[in-house]
């Protein structure tokens, strides 16, 4: 009885034996494949990551000067729109003037029409003149020739001192008849030649006002065209600019597409670390796995501050945060949630501003963000509670807090199932 069972008790241990020793056989070569793969595509990652990060500096340094050309461009529109407005100013003054000059050559015309209505006038009273005159000399030599030639003849061939005065007063009559005649077409004939000067004096003046109105006006086409050039540069400037920017944004989503495409590599390399830790963690690794229930206690908390300000995965707004902010002044100290290695410590003006990542090993990482200062560098060991930063409000932040992720292999999760 003793005997057998002792057989027994031996044939067991040993099965055991073989058992744990095929077992360990598994499980370590199982460690070493996926150290190798596993460290051969976290530095895959990094590369991407790091290609990344200098696409996207070369993205930021276009997009300010995309902003810088825009601005310059929006200068120069506006320097443009006034100048146009200057020069539409300008064109209807030229047009006013225009009209003027146009108003003026009219009356100017008219005035020229006028003058020589008043030529013809003076023409005909002189024709008038000329033929009454003409008849007067003609009616005096008629009476020197009938009777006895002269005017004392006619007088001294007169019988009686009546007839004498009949005749006397006749010849003078007929002479003062026709001298009043003569006397009348002189002064008409002296108004019309007053008249005609007043109007070439008119003429004269509007021919000096049409000059100057010309002369403002062509001081003012110079005006325009020399605006005109100064836009015509500007235009240029502006049309080469917004090559510039046209160029700028196909370079821009160039860059843009370079980076999704690495992102979408850096998906694949992620895939395949999770992967492969999923399949490290099935020959049993798994210290983590199975773990992170609902607050665990498994990692301490970043900051003295227990209130919680935004929590996960979003903010109130619903927009996605992927972790949670702990409210604390500036300068608070900001402790490592459990102990392990700092694997990144890196500043953006934008998003997280000065953050850290600590690994915690088991595919566990906490990162920290926003902080005013970083008090360890990449590769240090930290141990739990140790303080790695100041709190702030650097990059995208609004107020000085701390923001706490944990990740599961590269994954955010909800960081309060740790705490
Ligand atoms: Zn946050």
């Amino acid at each position: 009885m003793q005997s057998k069972s002792k057989i027994w008790l031996r044939r067991l241990f040993c099965l055991l034996c073989s058992f744990v020793l095929v077992l360990t056989a598994g499980v370590s070569s199982a460690f070493v494949a996926e150290a190798k793969s596993r460290s051969e595509l976290e530095s895959e990652k990094s590369k991407i990551q790091s290609r990344i990060n200098s696409t996207q500096s070369k993205l930021n340094s276009l997009s300010k000067q995309k902003k810088d050309t825009q601005e310059y461009i929006n200068t120069l529109q506006e320097k443009i729109s006034l100048l146009q407005d200057k020069i539409s100013n300008l064109e209807s003054d030229k047009n006013a003037l225009q009209s003027e000059i146009d108003a003026t050559q009219a009356k100017i015309e008219k005035t020229a029409a006028d003058i020589e209505e008043t030529q013809r006038q003076i023409d005909q009273k002189q024709k008038e003149f000329d033929a009454t005159y003409a008849e007067y000399c003609q009616r005096l030599r008629a009476m020197y020739i009938s009777g006895s030639a002269s005017t004392l003849e006619v007088l001294l061939t007169c019988s009686d001192l009546s007839s004498l005065l009949t005749r006397s007063e006749m010849i003078k009559s007929v002479s003062q008849q026709d001298s009043a005649t003569l006397d009348s077409l002189m002064k008409k004939m002296e108004e019309i030649e007053a008249q005609k000067q007043k109007l070439e004096e008119k003429r004269n003046q509007l021919n000096a006002d049409k000059k100057s109105l010309e002369t403002d006006k062509a001081a003012l086409q110079k005006n325009i065209n020399d605006i005109s050039s100064t836009k015509a540069d500007l235009d240029s400037e502006a049309a080469e600019c917004n090559a510039q920017m046209r160029k700028l944004s196909k370079q821009s989503s160039e860059y843009q597409e370079a980076i999704e495409t690495d992102q979408k590599q850096l998906q694949q390399v992620q895939n395949d670390i999770s992967a492969a830790i999923a399949a490290a963690g099935s020959h049993g690794s798994g210290s983590i796995s199975g773990s992170h229930g609902s607050g665990n206690g498994r990692l301490r908390y970043p900051t003295d501050s227990r209130s919680i300000s935004a929590g996960y995965p979003n903010y109130s707004s619903g927009r996605y945060h992927g972790g949670i902010d702990f409210p604390v002044s500036t300068g608070s100290n900001v402790y490592a949630a459990a102990s392990g290695t700092v694997i990144l410590v890196k500043y953006l003006n934008y998003s997280y501003g000065r953050y850290l990542i600590i690994d915690h090993g088991d595919g566990l990482s906490t990162l920290y963000a926003h902080n005013s200062q970083i008090l360890v560098s990449v590769g240090e060991k930290v141990s739990a509670g140790q303080v790695v930063a100041k709190s702030g409000s650097t990059g995208n932040s609004t107020g000085p807090h701390c923001h706490f992720e944990v990740r599961v292999n590269g994954s955010q999760v909800n960081p309060l199932n740790y705490l």
